[in-house]
């Protein structure tokens, strides 16, 4: 056998190895593992989101309440001025009327803030509760499957070492620059070496002319223009 026929016989193992590792990490259950483990972590970081906003009203409602009680300090001793110092004018009237009137504003702005937080918060409240119990459903459907996969790839991977090594063993007799090329050739197609088909490259179809064909029939190592791969008989 030549050095391309033995190349050929090597890819024949590794892509056979290359082609079991491929279906265990296309096959539906990891599929469906990466979309549960995607969804998991979608629902951590709204619950994050949710808690973040709970804490941020909290501190909100905190600063209302602080707000409120000032105002109503104020509205107090107003009342203790209105009657210690009671108006003596018109314009003091109006002053008085005024400044009144402004606290008693602000007062029920921060009320009105305030019911509307509460009301934000028992939603939010809600929604927290909600996200929490997807995100214990998720858990419990993804770790059984996580666990049956588990042993299933640990499974294949035993079974992809050994090929691998049958693999390797069908090296032996092959030249260094022969198995490098073969490896560069693979990261950009394939399997990197493929037959000649009806005066074609059996990798991307291309024509050959008689002079290159004649040179494949002949055994020299020959790399297609097209897809790069090496051709042979
Ligand atoms: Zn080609």
């Amino acid at each position: 056998m030549n050095q391309l026929e033995l190349l050929w016989q090597y890819q024949q193992a590794d892509i056979e190895a290359d082609n079991l590792e491929a279906s265990i990490r296309r096959s539906p259950k990891r599929q469906k593992l990466v979309k549960l483990r995607d969804s998991f972590q979608e629902l951590q970081k709204s619950l994050k989101q949710v808690e973040d906003e709970v804490l941020a009203m909290l501190d909100r409602m905190d600063a209302l309440k602080d707000a409120i009680s000032l105002t109503e300090d104020q509205i107090k001793a107003l009342q203790a001025r209105v009657q210690n110092e009671p108006a003596s004018d018109s314009a003091q009237v109006r002053g008085y009327i005024e400044e009144a009137q402004r606290l008693s504003a602000s007062l029920q702005d921060f009320e009105q803030e305030t019911r509307r937080l509460r009301k934000i918060a028992a939603d939010r409240d809600r929604v927290q509760r909600d996200l929490k119990v997807r995100l214990v459903a998720a858990k419990e459907e993804f770790i059984p499957l996580r666990d049956e996969f588990d042993s299933e790839y640990k499974e294949a991977q035993t079974q992809i070492a050994q090929m691998r090594e049958k693999a390797k063993a069908k090296l032996e007799g092959i030249d260094a620059e022969y198995i490098e090329k073969y490896n560069t050739i693979k990261q950009h197609s394939t399997p990197p070496i493929a037959k000649l088909r009806d005066g074609q490259c059996g990798g991307c179809n291309m024509s050959f002319p008689s002079s290159v064909l004649s040179s494949i029939k002949s055994g020299k190592l020959v790399e297609c223009e097209t897809c790069g791969r090496m051709v042979i008989v």
